[in-house]
């Protein structure tokens, strides 16, 4: 498994937020067909690269039995830089900060990293800390490779398995093109998680807020009673929004936000997006209709202004389908105590594709990989947390490939 996560760290998968295309970024195909071949070297069936990108192929299992999805994704986040990752192996790792040679200023600290203060003796990669590492989500690429690999030999009864490796999941494109009727999955598992035995049954419910004002340009030499300044209307606006309270700065656990992630602005017109996000859908309307009340309030004060709000819906909190499918979780669970873990039912403060294709009828949880600080230069993994991820994977089509009681 480690093998083949070097290997797979080592190509430039970054996916692009600019890009209307499909896939964003064509480099990530070069880690998807590199995953064709191996999946055919492997002997499984109907391996697929489709139009799209996205990677698909077929371990079958013991007659008769359930047909589970496995599912990563070949990208990694456009918010850090991905490219010529030169991965390091820090052996039986024996405590005290970790220094990352290529920019010494990079410091992985186990006194505020307790999950690294308690991996003595553990294989920690990382990166050399100019760039990530790509354990997001090339972690659980290489745990589901590997137990494909040790699964195609096995005799005993087994779930038949459908593989997805996508692209584009962190610029939030991962299911745009996934054809859930040719993947055939009854359920389905993200290996796209963090920290060991964790299980995400339960993701924020989400929306995209657009507010546009359109001001009144004027030369500013002759502007007097004339400009209506969309600038001084989109701050007034910002600073109106909750300061102390629902911002993603100022919350954690269970509490929901409004974000303004994006402002772009002139005189003449002012653009502010903002994401919405909360796990309970009434709570996820009250803080809408605060971005709604308060961009009403622009125009109140600033009549000649006029001002829009485009609400777009990101993707639903799992839980509630994931619920309707109780074997999903207990079935997970049993796999991970199995590969000698104690499962921790947990809840995302963000979303998975597995939240949209729950939505869209498939109920996908998702599971560790054992990769921390993702999206940033200081991302590490531990290779015995990895190896346990891999020994889940085998667990779980194991546990969907016996007899239901
Ligand atoms: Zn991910």
């Amino acid at each position: 498994m480690l093998e083949r996560f070097l290997r797979y760290v080592r190509i430039d998968t970054q996916s692009d937020e600019d890009s209307s295309t499909s896939p964003s970024s064509a480099k990530q195909l070069d880690l998807s067909r590199l995953l064709v071949e191996e999946l055919s070297a492997l002997g499984l069936a109907d391996v697929e690269l489709t139009e799209h990108g996205c990677v698909f192929a077929t371990l079958h299992g013991s007659a008769g039995a359930p047909v589970i999805g496995l599912i990563a994704h070949v990208d990694t986040t456009p918010d850090s830089p991905g490219a010529d990752v030169v991965a390091i192996v820090h052996e039986n790792y024996e405590g005290g900060p970790i220094v990352l040679p290529g920019d010494p200023s990079q410091v992985i600290d186990p006194v505020e990293e307790t999950e690294l203060a308690a991996r003595l003796g553990h294989d920690i990669v990382t990166s050399d800390g100019t760039t990530l590492l790509g354990a997001d989500d090339k972690a659980g690429v290489a745990e589901i490779m590997a137990a494909l690999a040790y699964l195609c030999h096995g005799r005993e009864p087994q779930a038949t398995v459908r593989v997805a490796f996508t692209v584009d999941e962190e610029v939030g494109r991962g299911t745009e093109h996934f054809d859930l009727e040719a993947f055939g999955a009854e359920v389905g598992y993200t290996l796209d998680g963090s920290g060991i035995g964790e299980l995400e049954i339960e993701t924020f419910s989400a929306r995209q807020a657009r507010v546009t004002i359109r001001g009144r340009g004027a030369h500013p030499g002759s502007a007097k009673d004339k400009l209506v300044n969309a600038v001084k209307l989109a701050a007034d606006f910002v600073s109106s929004l909750p300061q102390h309270s629902l911002s993603p700065e100022t919350t954690e656990g269970r509490q929901g936000f409004i974000h303004p992630s994006r402002l772009t602005a002139s005189a003449e017109e002012a653009v502010i997006t903002l994401i919405v996000r909360d796990h309970d859908s009434s709570l996820l309307e009250e803080h809408t209709d605060l971005v709604r009340r308060l961009a009403q309030a622009i125009e109140e004060r600033e009549p000649r202004a006029r001002v829009t709000l485009e609400i777009q819906e990101t993707y639903r909190n799992m839980r509630g389908a994931i619920d309707e499918h109780p074997r999903v979780v207990l079935a997970a669970e049993e796999a991970i105590r199995r590969a000698g873990i104690e499962p921790v039912r947990s809840i995302i403060r963000g979303g998975t594709d597995g939240a949209v294709l729950s939505e869209k009828g498939l109920p996908t949880p998702n599971i560790f990989t054992g990769g921390q600080n993702y999206h940033s230069l200081r991302e590490w993994a531990s290779v015995q947390d990895m190896a346990a991820a891999a020994a889940t994977v085998v667990e779980l089509v194991r546990v969907w490939g016996e007899p239901s009681g």
